[in-house]
């Protein structure tokens, strides 16, 4: 695969004389933590649903990585290939992103709510040589669904399951055990070469992660090791996280969230992470006490189940720390309740794929203003509210928010014209927000059509499209309604054509044909007489917006 990451070029010579871009890749970090502290506790994953629970140290993990880094190689994976990875946060993701970046290859990990749809159109997009899923998770076979849509994907070649078992109960040919793990690839005389020829440079791509697009389909976001590691570099000194300080990442890592914070931060930091698969608060607080966890980091409904977990079963979580927030918009009463429940700092933060958490509050700030705000710039990023003609508005007032970042990304693959970044490096968010005289900023909605779901985006414009597509719409509109443990969910608000009908179960299997992520589809629908527009015809999204969330208040009541 051919690389067009266009911003990272011109940013180069600025970043590295800055001091942002440190030329360094997660190689170096990984040789450095395994020289300093070999047999330190690198990785403890745990998976809820079994109970299994898996460690590695420093040199126990690299030395599996070199192992799985071969292993590739032999399924014909090479520099600048594309490994895609459908897996929850289980060890054998962050193997396999050390083993790719061994060899130069590139991670492309993938959500596990991901259907059909969304995986079709990102391997072809992406060209992947390779996707790594699980047999099944929570009771969903992943290699039966990607098999089924491999004859459509003329650049995939293995599907790799992990857990894959023979008739024998032996692992199968295709399982991520039998061609990656169980081999003794490394012992293999070329194995020295192939490990050290391909290393990928810093400012080579090295993470493919697709967003919700808000133009109806994802965007490959593109980072090399200079772009990640100016954001958590800066973010790690900032919360003054260091190697004793273990950290919890519950939050997926095919988000950028858990993939920068949980797999990459720890080998920066050389020091220990926990893995959990799958979100039980009440899990999460065992992990936390028995694994003396200092530091999380998650969207709001962690943060809401972990305070109202910790309060109904009048526990504690003396050991931690710190739980920085972000991923979707943070309500006060919530930050301040946990604030007093849970007795740890809150930081709460704002960012997203193509540049990571550039906004955080610090830990020496007053409460209130992890309460009130997302927080201010980290070292290396300007943030500015502008109005619709780009001129700055005063203090207060709300606009769109652009970023002048270091770790801002390469640019979306095969994509340039969306890359959304002027000549003098300023992108637009697409978010709106207000800053105050300090510099700091409040997120206060979005001018990209897209909804969160508890952290997780829907593709607004992705949903409509099919729902266009339904014989019996005339017009649609999907929006999102208040809620009280995710924030918003989808409502999608439909006009029929004449003398048809449409039903909320009628709806939702015709979706479900589509094979769309479950997570996408509205949970509510209405069908309305018409739909309020502009004169040149366009539906006015805000309105349906006020409408829903009149009516959510009122059923509440
Ligand atoms: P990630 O992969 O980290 O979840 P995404 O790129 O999927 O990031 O989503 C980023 C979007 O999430 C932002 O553009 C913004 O709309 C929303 N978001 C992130 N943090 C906050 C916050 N603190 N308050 C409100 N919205 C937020």
């Amino acid at each position: 695969m051919e690389f067009d990451a266009v911003l990272l070029a011109p940013r180069r010579a600025a970043a590295v004389t800055q001091g942002y871009w440190l030329d360094r890749t997660i190689n170096d970090e990984l040789d450095a933590a395994v020289a300093a502290c070999p047999d330190k506790l690198a990785l403890t994953a745990v998976r809820v649903e079994t109970g299994e629970v898996t460690r590695f140290t420093y040199a126990e993990m690299a030395r599996l990585a070199d192992r799985i880094a071969v292993g590739l190689t032999k399924l014909g994976v090479g520099k600048n290939d594309i490994v895609a990875l459908q897996l929850p946060n289980w060890w054998q993701f962050t193997l396999t992103y050390l083993a790719c970046s061994r060899i130069g290859a590139v991670l492309n990990p993938m959500m596990h709510i991901f259907r059909e749809r969304e995986l079709s159109f990102m391997l072809k997009h992406g060209e992947a040589k390779v996707i790594i899923v699980p047999k099944t998770f929570r009771g969903f076979d992943f290699e039966t669904m990607v098999n089924g849509i491999k004859p459509t994907l003329p650049h995939l070649q293995h599907v790799v399951a992990v857990g894959a078992v023979d008739a024998n109960g032996q692992p199968a040919a295709n399982s991520f055990e039998a061609l990656l793990t169980i081999p003794e690839w490394e012992k293999q005389a070329d194995a020295q070469d192939i490990l050290t020829r391909h290393r990928p440079g810093p400012d080579d791509v090295t993470q493919l992660i697709y967003t919700s697009g808000t133009t109806g389909e994802p965007k490959g976001v593109m980072h090399s090791a200079n772009t990640v590691f100016a954001n958590i570099v800066p973010y790690a000194k900032r919360l003054k996280l260091g190697a004793d300080d273990t950290i919890l990442m519950a939050s997926p890592m095919a988000h950028q969230t858990g993939f920068m914070y949980g797999l990459i931060m720890p080998v920066i930091l050389k020091s220990s992470v926990v893995l959990q698969d799958v979100w039980e608060a009440k899990k999460g607080i065992e992990l936390i006490n028995a694994e003396q966890v200092v530091f999380t980091m998650a969207s709001t409904p962690f943060l809401t189940d972990l305070t109202n977990t910790v309060q109904s079963a009048n526990t504690s979580v003396p050991s931690l720390k710190i739980f920085l927030c972000a991923g979707a918009p943070i309500p006060t009463a919530l930050v301040e309740q946990a604030r007093a429940v849970l007795g740890v700092k809150i930081v709460s933060a704002w960012g997203m794929s193509e540049n990571g958490a550039v906004t955080t509050t610090r830990l020496d700030d007053p409460d209130e203003r992890a309460f009130n705000t997302d927080g201010c710039p980290l070292p290396g990023v300007e943030v500015k509210v502008v109005d619709l003609d780009g001129h700055d508005v005063p203090h207060g007032t709300a606009g769109k928010l652009l970023v002048r970042s270091c770790s801002n990304f390469g640019g979306y693959l095969k994509r340039p014209h969306l890359n959304g970044t002027d000549e003098q490096g300023w992108f637009d968010t697409g978010d709106l927000a207000r800053m105050d005289d300090q510099g700091y900023i409040r997120i206060t909605g979005r001018s990209k059509d897209v909804i969160i779901r508890g952290g997780e985006n829907i593709p607004v414009v992705e949903v409509e499209n099919l729902l266009y597509r339904h014989p019996a719409v005339a017009l649609a509109a999907v929006v999102p309604y208040p809620d009280e443990r995710m924030g918003e969910r989808a409502c999608a608000v439909v006009v029929t054509k004449p003398g048809q009908t449409l039903d909320f179960d009628g709806m939702v299997s015709y979706l479900k044909d589509q094979k769309i992520a479950m997570q996408y589809i509205p949970e509510k629908l209405l069908v309305q007489e018409s739909m309020p527009s502009t004169a040149s015809g366009k539906i006015q999204k805000f309105k349906l917006r006020e409408m829903l969330a009149e009516m959510t208040q009122q059923a509440k009541q």
